[in-house]
């Protein structure tokens, strides 16, 4: 963490930006220990005086964590450890996003532990987020979610159209996670952003399933086909994609499975109605 913060806080020419004393230096250490005790939970114990000083230094020294910064090899090295963007699942993670805000926590600006991967999407639609304790985004670090199947796709016709939102099972992922799960979906606005994402996911489906459609008991060969795409992208991402629950959701709603043909022959129908987006 040292070199890190000697990164952060000088030029590579030697030029001090801020020479931290012993006792700053650990009051940073104690800082980071802190966040670690709170799991990321805001708290005033994160402002700490003893970083008064060097408090718009730390806040500053964020320009070092862009791709041409003396800090660039950590935030490489933040990103890479991201597949995807953790909070949709539906594009890569090409920014860090602070989980406490840097405005808020200034000192926690290049804290690596509060820079959180994600796309840029995501990254935008959360904001600045007024950090309420128990509230807010999932913290991707600390929460350990449930190792079942908590989010739930709802498949519906809305004029013909297929209209797919996402729920939380609140029964597998019990309150106040199921709550927070539920803000994220709304906050992040992931009911109405993934609609693109879905339709050329099925279309990349499409393939498959076009081989069914000869077979005379296509409908029951179709239900099964999503049954094992779920499982398998269970075993491809984890529990809770939504590649997943859309699948499983599919398997299940008998409209689609009447006439499945229509809406693969033409995805570009699907539209997330806006009343069903979850405002919370
Ligand atoms: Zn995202």
């Amino acid at each position: 963490m040292n070199a890190q913060l000697d990164a952060a806080l000088i030029h590579v020419d030697g030029t001090v930006v801020y020479e931290l004393s012993e006792d700053e230096r650990q009051a940073v250490h104690d800082l980071y220990a802190r966040y670690e005790e709170l799991r990321g939970e805001p708290d005033q114990t994160l402002n700490p005086d003893a970083l008064n000083a060097c408090r718009n230094a730390l806040h500053d020294a964020y320009g070092q964590v862009q791709l041409t910064g003396r800090l660039s090899t950590m935030r490489a090295r933040l990103l890479d450890a991201a597949s995807e963007c953790p909070f949709c699942g539906a594009a890569p993670a090409t920014t860090l996003d602070h989980h406490l805000p840097k405005g808020d926590y200034r000192s926690l600006s290049i804290n690596p532990r509060n820079l959180i991967p994600s796309c840029q999407p995501c990254n935008r639609a959360k904001g600045t987020l007024d950090p309420v304790a128990g509230e807010g985004i999932i913290h991707t670090y600390f929460e350990t979610l449930p190792d079942q199947t908590f989010l739930v796709a709802n498949p519906t016709y809305v004029d013909g159209a297929l209209v797919i939102s996402f729920s939380v099972d609140a029964e597998v992922a019990e309150p106040p996670l199921s709550g927070r799960l539920e803000f994220q979906i709304g906050r992040l606005k992931l009911n109405e952003r993934l609609a693109k994402s879905i339709n050329t996911f099925l279309f990349e489906l499409k393939p498959g399933m076009e081989l069914l459609r000869e077979i005379p008991n296509w409908r029951q060969a179709i239900r099964t086909h999503l049954q094992k795409a779920g499982d398998s992208f269970d075993r491809s991402f984890g529990m809770n994609h939504w590649k997943a629950a859309v699948v499983r959701s599919l398997a299940a709603c008998e409209p689609f499975l009447d006439d499945p043909w229509s809406y693969l022959d033409n995805t570009a129908v699907l539209a997330v109605e806006p009343d069903e987006e979850v405002l919370l």
